[in-house]
């Protein structure tokens, strides 16, 4: 069994336009690539949207996603280059025969999608950039009723290593509704400290392009590429850690700016 790499535990103080927000993050203390910090990022996602999860509860705000629903795993994903270079190493790392059952199910995926009409709108090159755009993408994504490939038997077959954006999306209405979303019928929990962002962010800065992110549903073709966008983004991990954060409390700066 591999060693896991000797770690640290960081604290940290962000400063949002919301307040203060002090926490801590266990990360590599030695030198990694972004995409290596990775489990230490999906952690500190997961200890974030906890902390956000209790702090509705105690306001009598229940989340509704359950363990079998797999209604919202319909959606248009779309994933970090750094999320799309580890999962290409887990994919990697598994047996012949499991990823030869995944290239299936991306590929019956994406024949699916295009049957319906919905692979050439998913070209990057033609997306629009207004959150409008992007809204009108996603919900006729959504109706096209293509499922994510990782998903088994209606649950997340990836779940300790899912995506961060998978993380934060967490409903309070009525799962039922998330069946055929309606405008305005489906609510999800406001998550303020989003790490999927910043990835986003860090990824676009490395591609010079405003997106740095890819949909899921092209990972396996992506992975053919053999690129390891990690690889430019490197450091100690509380480097990384300080870097990833920055760039979170820049992005709440530009969006309460644009509010
Ligand atoms: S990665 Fe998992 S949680 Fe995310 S859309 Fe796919 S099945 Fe659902």
């Amino acid at each position: 069994m591999e060693t896991p790499p000797p770690s640290i535990t960081v604290p940290f103080q962000l400063s949002l336009t919301e307040g203060r927000i002090a926490g801590q993050a266990t990360v590599p203390s030695g030198l990694v690539t972004i995409t290596q910090m990775l489990p230490s990022l999906q952690q500190l996602a997961s200890n974030l949207i906890n902390a956000t999860v209790e702090a509705a509860a105690a306001q009598g705000i229940e989340i509704s996603c359950r363990k079998g629903c797999g209604a919202c795993c319909s959606q248009l994903v779309v994933i970090s280059l750094f999320e799309a270079e580890f999962l290409a190493n887990w994919i990697r790392s598994l047996p012949e025969i499991q990823q030869s059952l995944l290239r299936d199910r991306f590929h019956h995926a994406l024949l699916s999608l295009k049957e319906r009409g919905m692979l050439e709108l998913l070209d990057p090159d033609t997306w629009g950039d207004s959150e409008e755009e992007r809204q009108n993408l996603s919900m006729t994504y959504l109706s096209k009723k293509v499922p994510c490939p990782f998903l088994v038997e209606q649950s997340c077959g990836i779940y300790p290593i899912r995506p961060l954006i998978c993380r934060e999306y967490l409903v309070t209405t009525d799962p039922a509704n998330c069946v055929a979303p309606l405008p305005g019928k489906v609510t999800v929990l406001p998550i303020p400290l989003r790490l999927s962002r910043p990835m986003y962010e860090i990824g676009a800065r490395l591609e010079g392009s405003n997106r740095g992110w890819i949909p899921l549903v092209f990972l396996l073709a992506w992975m053919r590429g053999n690129m390891t966008p990690g690889d430019h983004v490197t450091g100690t991990g509380p480097e990384l850690l300080h870097q990833v954060l920055s760039q979170l409390e820049r992005a709440d700066r530009d969006e309460n700016a644009a509010d």
